[in-house]
C-alpha cells in the first residue's frame, strides 16, 4: 500500500520526465498527444497579403498558379512552428498517431474558417487510393471534410474517386506531381452536380492533386469549386 499523496507526486514526477516528442523539452502543463503547448502554438496561420486564390504571396496582380477556382486558403502553415509542426504531424498521423489525428481534428472543430467556405451547397475531399485508404484505416481529407460540413452545415458527399494505380503524391518529385495525369481524379459515377462545391483536403503541396479534383467537379457540373485544407506548405 503506498502511503496516501504518492500517486499524484509519482504523477507529477512522470510528467515532469516525459519529454515533448515534438522539441524534446519537458512536457509540462498544456501538453495533447505527447506534444506540448509551445509546440501545439506552431498551428500558425499563413501569412497576411496572400492570394485569394492559390494562398501564396506573390506580386502579380493576377494569379501565376494554375488554379480553378476563385476562392483557396488553408488554415495553417505546414512549416509554421520549432520544429515545424504541419511535417511533424501529416506523416506520423498517416503512420497511425491517433492521438495526433484525434487532437488536430479537434483544433479544426476550434478553427475560424474563411466566410466563403459557409456559403457554399456541399462538401467534399480529395480522395485518397483505396489500398492506401484500407491500409490505414481511415481518410484524413474525408474526416477533415466531415469536420468542416458539420462546421459550415453542410452535407458532406463522397464524390470522387483516385485511380489505384496513379501512385502516392508524396513520393513523387515535384515535377512528378504536377503531371498527375487528368484522369487519374474522376467522378464516382452517376453523379450529376450543380451549385458551389467547397473541396476540402489535409495538405495543399503542389496543387496538383486540388486543381484535378476541381476539373473533375467542374465538368461534372458544380458551377464553383472552392478550395479549403488544413496545411498550405509554401
Ligand atoms: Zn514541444
Ligand atoms: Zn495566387
Amino acid at each position: 500500500m503506498l502511503p496516501a499523496g504518492s500517486l499524484p507526486r509519482l504523477a507529477a514526477a512522470r510528467g515532469y520526465l516525459l519529454l515533448c516528442r515534438g522539441c524534446l523539452g519537458r512536457v509540462g502543463e498544456g501538453a495533447e498527444a505527447g506534444l506540448c503547448a509551445r509546440c501545439w502554438e506552431g498551428l500558425l496561420p499563413l501569412p497576411e497579403g496572400r492570394c485569394a486564390c492559390c494562398a501564396l504571396l506573390h506580386a502579380e496582380t493576377d494569379c501565376p498558379e494554375a488554379v480553378a477556382w476563385e476562392h483557396g486558403d488553408a488554415l495553417w502553415d505546414y512549416h509554421g512552428g520549432r520544429p515545424p509542426l504541419g511535417a511533424l504531424l501529416l506523416p506520423g498521423i498517416k503512420q497511425g498517431e491517433t492521438g495526433w489525428r484525434a487532437a488536430l481534428l479537434r483544433r479544426l472543430a476550434q478553427a475560424p474558417l474563411p466566410d466563403w467556405a459557409s456559403e457554399v451547397d456541399l462538401v467534399t475531399s480529395a480522395p485518397s487510393a483505396w489500398p492506401r485508404r484500407l491500409l490505414r484505416g481511415f481518410d484524413l481529407g474525408a474526416e477533415a471534410g466531415r469536420a468542416v460540413a458539420d462546421r459550415v452545415g453542410r452535407p458532406f458527399e463522397s464524390l470522387l474517386t483516385k485511380a489505384w494505380f496513379s501512385g502516392r503524391q508524396a513520393a513523387r518529385t515535384e515535377s512528378a506531381r504536377r503531371r498527375l495525369p487528368r484522369k487519374a481524379i474522376t467522378l464516382r459515377p452517376g453523379l450529376g452536380l450543380e451549385g458551389t462545391v467547397l473541396l476540402v483536403d489535409d495538405v495543399w503541396t503542389t496543387g496538383t492533386t486540388l486543381l484535378r479534383c476541381a476539373q473533375a467537379l467542374k465538368e461534372g457540373g458544380a458551377a464553383e469549386v472552392r478550395v479549403l485544407t488544413l496545411f498550405r506548405a509554401l
